[in-house]
């Protein structure tokens, strides 16, 4: 037996006690966008490097002691993001340079809204809910001073 200063006792007393608990996943990744009908910086063609921020979240904890592991948050948002969203450019389905992309073979994946941060955020959040895992909110960090946020309701 350990001594009492290094035997803690999270058992049935924190386990009977109403409790949310969240987790938090960060995923890093590459993308280019622009944003039409804009007249900032934003309205040209240009590159992020971007950080979903994946929070999930439950009242209980799984057998394992977990909220949902954070391998298969990385196996299934992670995955996701790399195939769909990393080094590709996000665009409105009605950008302009969207056949030209198209003839030179450049991959692109277009929205129904203007990709910003808190669109892709969006879009991530319900990737992951698609998927089963109990996300609460997306936060997308566009530079490493700005960040949007998704959370339904
Ligand atoms: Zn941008």
């Amino acid at each position: 037996m350990p001594p009492d200063d290094l035997a803690y006792a999270l058992g049935p007393t924190a386990a009977a006690a109403p409790a949310t608990y969240r987790v938090t996943k960060e995923i890093p990744f590459c993308y280019g966008h622009r944003l039409l009908d804009y007249a900032g910086k934003c309205r040209h063609l240009h590159g992020h490097n971007g950080r979903a921020v994946v929070t999930l979240e439950a009242a209980g904890l799984d057998a394992l002691g977990m909220v949902v592991d954070f391998s298969d948050v990385k196996r299934v948002i992670g995955a996701w993001i790399e195939e769909h969203l990393d080094h590709r450019m996000l665009l409105h389905r009605d950008d302009p340079v969207i056949p030209e992309l198209t003839r030179l073979g450049e991959p692109f994946v277009t929205l129904d809204v203007n990709p910003t941060a808190e669109n892709i955020a969006r879009l991530i959040y319900q990737q992951g809910e698609s998927h089963g895992l109990p996300v609460v909110e997306v936060t997308l960090w566009e530079t490493p001073t700005s960040f949007a946020t998704y959370r339904p309701g």
